[in-house]
C-alpha cells in the first residue's frame, strides 16, 4: 500500500438501478447511455443517433417525460419507458436569503440529504454544489467537517443539482424558440458539502455533462473545483475534467495548516504548492485560486500574508488569493478577523501584485455561507418544519 494513501476514502457502489428495476439515465455518460440503450432492445445501428436525440431532451431541453421526445416514434417512446427514468434529486425545501441567495435542501436516495446553494450576481450566477452526504476530513473550522461522510453522490446525483437548479429558475430553453443568451446559471462550484476529489469519478462524469456542447452547455472556464488538497487527483482534475482549481489553503505553516485542513499532515504545503506549480491550464487568464478562511489570531498576521506571497512566489503560480472572512456556526471554535485586519491582509497581498478579493458573505440569514452548510438528515430533520414556516414555504 502506498504511504500516500488518502486518509479515509469511501468509494461507494453507484446505485444505478433504481427500485422498481428501472435504470435512471440520468449521469450516464454519452458511452454509458449508449451501451444501456443497446442492453434494453435499441438496435446497435440506431444507438448512437438515439443517444444524441435523448441526450438532447434531457439536457439540452429538460424533459423527464419520454412521452415529449417528439423525434422519436411512439412505440419507441413506450419501450424506453418501460426500461428508463429521468430522475434527479427532490427539492424538500427552498429558502430564499435577503440578498437573493436560494438554498435548496434536497433529498437523494436512501432518504439522506443534500444542500446546494444559488448565489446571484449582477454578471452571472453561481450554483454551489455537493459532492458528498458529509466530509471524511475533519478541518476544524468548518461544519461541514463536524458531520461524518455519509457517502458519495452519484454523477447523477451531482448533475442533478444543476438540472434541479435550472428547473427552479425556470431556465430550460423550449424547442424552436430564439436562442437567449442570458444565463442565471451561468457558473458552477464545487463549494459545498464534501471534498470532490474523493469522489473523483462521479464528480468527473458530472462534470463532463454540464460542459457538453449540446445539453447544459457550461464552458470549463466557468466550473471551478474547490479542493482541501488531495494531491495524486490534482494533476487528474486538469487532464480529465480541465476545470478550474481552487485551492483551501488556510495556513501558512504547516503547523498550523495540520490544524486546520489536517490533509496537511498526508500532503504537506511544500507537495502541494509542487503539484500546483504543474498544473497543466495554469496560464495568467486561468489562474488558481488560493482560498484563505480568515480566523481571528490564527491565520490572519502580516507575516501570514507575506509568508503567502513567498510561497506562490517561489513555486511561480498564476494565482488570486480569496480571502472569505470566517463564517460562524454553532460552537465553532474559532472568531472571524475583524475588518480591518482582513483589509490589511489583503493589501499586503495586493501590494506584491496579486489579486486579493475578499470574498462578501451571502445568505448568512439562511445558514447558506461558506462552511455552514451541515445537511443533513440530522439537523434536517430536527428542523425542516421550522425552516420551511420561516421561509414562507410548506415544506412539501
Ligand atoms: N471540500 C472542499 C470543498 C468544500 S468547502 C474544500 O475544502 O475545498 C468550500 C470552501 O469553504 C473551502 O475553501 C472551505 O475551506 C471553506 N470553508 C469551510 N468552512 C468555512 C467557514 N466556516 N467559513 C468560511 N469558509 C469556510
Ligand atoms: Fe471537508 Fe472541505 Fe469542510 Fe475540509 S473544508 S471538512 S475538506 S468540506
Amino acid at each position: 500500500m502506498s504511504p500516500k494513501a488518502p486518509i479515509t476514502q469511501d468509494v461507494m457502489t453507484i446505485p444505478r438501478k433504481l427500485p422498481e428495476g428501472k435504470v435512471n439515465l440520468v449521469g450516464l455518460t454519452r458511452d454509458q447511455l449508449r451501451a444501456a440503450l443497446i442492453d434494453h432492445g435499441t438496435p446497435e445501428k440506431q444507438a448512437k443517433m438515439r443517444t444524441g436525440q435523448i441526450w438532447q431532451w434531457i439536457y439540452q431541453w429538460g424533459k423527464r417525460d419520454f412521452a415529449e421526445m417528439t423525434n422519436l416514434a411512439k412505440a419507441y417512446r413506450a419501450q424506453l419507458a418501460e426500461h428508463f427514468v429521468i430522475e434527479i434529486p427532490e427539492v424538500v425545501t427552498r429558502q430564499v436569503s435577503e440578498d437573493g441567495t436560494r438554498k435548496y435542501l434536497c433529498r437523494i436516495a436512501g432518504g439522506h440529504e443534500v444542500e446546494v446553494v444559488y448565489i446571484p450576481e449582477d454578471d452571472r450566477g453561481t450554483l454551489c454544489i455537493s459532492s458528498q452526504v458529509g466530509c471524511t476530513l475533519t478541518c476544524s473550522f468548518c461544519h461541514t467537517g463536524t458531520q461524518k461522510l455519509v457517502r458519495n453522490l452519484t454523477a447523477a446525483e451531482i448533475v442533478g443539482q444543476v438540472m434541479m437548479a435550472r428547473d427552479d429558475l425556470d431556465e430550460w430553453p423550449t424547442p424552436g424558440a430564439p436562442k437567449d443568451e442570458t444565463r442565471l446559471l451561468s457558473n458552477i462550484v464545487l463549494m459545498g458539502m464534501g471534498e470532490p476529489l474523493y469522489n473523483f469519478e462521479n464528480v468527473r462524469d458530472a462534470m463532463k455533462i454540464a460542459m457538453d456542447p449540446e445539453g447544459i452547455s457550461l464552458s470549463r472556464r466557468r466550473i471551478t473545483l474547490s479542493t482541501s488538497g488531495v494531491v495524486p487527483e490534482i494533476a487528474r482534475t486538469a487532464e480529465e475534467i480541465g476545470c478550474l482549481l481552487a485551492i483551501s489553503f488556510h495556513a501558512t505553516t504547516d503547523e498550523t495548516r495540520d490544524v486546520l485542513v489536517p490533509i496537511n499532515k498526508r500532503w504537506n504545503i511544500e507537495e502541494l504548492l509542487g503539484v500546483l506549480a504543474s498544473y497543466p491550464n495554469v496560464s495568467n487568464s486561468e489562474r488558481i485560486t488560493f482560498e484563505y478562511v480568515m480566523l481571528d489570531g490564527v491565520n490572519d498576521s502580516d507575516d501570514d500574508a507575506h509568508r503567502l506571497i513567498d510561497h506562490i512566489k517561489r513555486h511561480k503560480i498564476p494565482a488570486k488569493i480569496n480571502l472569505i472572512p470566517f463564517n460562524e456556526w454553532p460552537g465553532a471554535p474559532y472568531k472571524r478577523s475583524s475588518n480591518n485586519r482582513i483589509r490589511a491582509f489583503a493589501n499586503i497581498i495586493y501590494q506584491a501584485g496579486y489579486a486579493s478579493p475578499i470574498r462578501k458573505t451571502r445568505g448568512e440569514d439562511i445558514m447558506a455561507a461558506c462552511g455552514q452548510l451541515k445537511s443533513a438528515t440530522e439537523r434536517a430533520r430536527k428542523s425542516r418544519k421550522q425552516i420551511a414556516a420561516e421561509a414562507g414555504l410548506d415544506g412539501s
